[in-house]
């Protein structure tokens, strides 16, 4: 069955950066999930699979505006060693879930520790990247109707 809104699918892929460096495989694991239509996955990639069937394989490039976004310098910020309370030692590279001011949650990575303030940036790591995917349809399937009602593939 073709790929539509409300199918499960079930796919390979390997993404690699402009420089062909592979940045994420699923190879050795099992294939990625996702309910088609639910902007589970990004955009581009929702919008190339549209229509393909389950053994189809193809390459796509998406641009960071149907990707992760571009880098924004506003979500690199300074904050006081206080916001870590709870955290033993705060490092570069650490990751934190974080509430903004709208109550959306995001991730951010710590960026540098110094002794004024921690440097911290809340862009996606693969915000600014045209990202090149190479893509196996492993499964279609309709989704059920709880699978729809949570807008989630399970
Ligand atoms: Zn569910």
């Amino acid at each position: 069955m073709k790929i539509e809104e409300n199918s499960v699918v079930s796919f390979h892929y390997k993404l690699t950066d402009d420089a062909g460096e592979v940045l994420d495989t699923s190879e050795g694991k099992d294939p990625l999930t996702y309910l088609h239509g639910a902007g589970a996955i990004i955009p581009g990639l929702e919008q190339a699979m549209d229509g393909r069937q389950s053994g189809e394989e193809f390459e796509i490039s998406i641009e960071p505006d149907n990707a992760y976004g571009e880098v924004e310098p506003a979500l690199v910020q300074k904050v006081p060693h206080e916001a870590f309370q709870g955290v033993d030692q705060v490092e570069a590279g650490m990751q934190f879930q974080v509430r903004d001011e709208q109550g959306n949650t995001r991730v951010v990575r710590v960026v540098e520790v110094g002794d004024e303030g921690v440097t911290i940036d809340g862009n996606h790591p693969l915000a600014g990247e045209t990202l090149h995917f190479q893509i196996e349809v492993a499964e279609v399937r309709e989704a059920t109707e709880e699978e729809v009602a949570h807008g989630h593939a399970h």
